[in-house]
């Protein structure tokens, strides 16, 4: 039995759809602001990827190149002018910012209806209340790698390891919006190995190259590999990828959640496009 989750087709098959959508939007197109500060190499190599996804289906892309001197002011200033431009449906700051300027000022101002990454605490509250349209991108790629794979979320024991603000916690929240039973470890979590044993999904993004071994895992545990980590100089995920004999589904890395979030993205796009016109989401 193939057991490897395919996300680079499960991309391909939400992007078609997604243009298939605005192809019906009868010439209209969304439009995505992307507002990057400074020169970091991977963050440059994200935005391109970003606007190759969004030429793809269809939406229009203004990417704003600023220096990495700006002030905190001049970047809210801009921001505001998105905010109150019609023609601009999603806003995205790329992180991470120069340490002169505080993340949590520019995020807070960004309108949450453009917020397309999901990151406003609008949306959090939103998503922690199970109303939410704008989820964060990287979480919401997985859910829909497990959807997509016919997986019942439902009452399953999910195990997610890792709590950061923009993967881990949005993520365990996803997962009890399922009607997952949710568990969401960190580093200060006693006794993890007694914890991956009894979950159904495992979930793992915590940065730490090929962390969760074989002997850690149930026999037919459904495992979701969020990490991006380099091992001698290879693309790894946090999951050692030997646990494919004991899995019943698998995500590789790369190939697994990574190309579901520029695709969530995209969606998030259609979504704050069809909000801010009224139409059904
Ligand atoms: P982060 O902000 O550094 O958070 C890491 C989390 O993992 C923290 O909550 C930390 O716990 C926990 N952790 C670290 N080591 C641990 C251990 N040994 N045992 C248990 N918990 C541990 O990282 P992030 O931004 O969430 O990213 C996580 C990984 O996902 C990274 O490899 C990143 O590159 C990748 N990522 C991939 C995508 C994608 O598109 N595929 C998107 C975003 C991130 P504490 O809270 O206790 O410190």
């Amino acid at each position: 039995m193939n057991n490897i989750i395919n996300g680079t087709e499960i991309a391909k098959i939400i992007k078609d759809e997604i243009k298939k959508n605005i192809e019906d939007l009868q010439g209209k197109k969304p439009c995505l602001a992307v507002v990057i500060v400074g020169d970091d190499y991977a963050s440059h190599v994200y935005v391109k990827n970003k606007n190759k996804a969004c030429e793809y289906v269809g939406i229009k892309s203004d990417t704003y190149f600023l220096d990495t001197n700006i002030t905190e002011q001049d970047l809210l200033t801009l921001i505001e002018k998105l905010n109150n431009d019609d023609n601009v449906n999603g806003i995205l700051v790329q992180l991470p910012l120069p340490n002169h300027i505080n993340e949590k000022n520019i995020l807070l101002k960004i309108n949450p209806l453009k917020d397309v990454d999901g990151f406003h605490p609008y949306n959090i509250g939103m998503l922690s209340t199970n109303n939410s349209m704008l989820k964060s991108c990287t979480p919401a790629g997985c859910i829909e790698l497990l959807k997509r794979y016919n997986v019942d979320i439902k009452g399953k024991n999910a195990l997610v390891i890792g709590r950061s603000n923009i993967v881990g916690k949005p993520l365990s929240m996803m997962l009890l919006n399922e009607d997952a039973t949710v568990t969401t470890a960190h580093t200060k979590t006693k006794n993890l190995e007694y914890l991956t044993k009894q979950a159904d999904i495992i979930i793992v993004a915590i940065g730490v190259a090929n962390f969760l071994k074989p002997h850690m895992i149930k026999e037919g545990a459904i495992l979701i590999d969020v990490g991006m980590n380099r091992d001698n100089d290879k693309l790894c995920g946090d999951i050692d990828f030997s646990c494919s004999q004991k899995a019943s589904l698998i995500t590789p890395v790369p190939g697994g959640v990574g190309p579901m979030t520029i695709t969530m993205l995209m969606k998030n796009c259609l979504i704050a496009y069809k909000i801010q016109n009224n139409m059904n989401v």
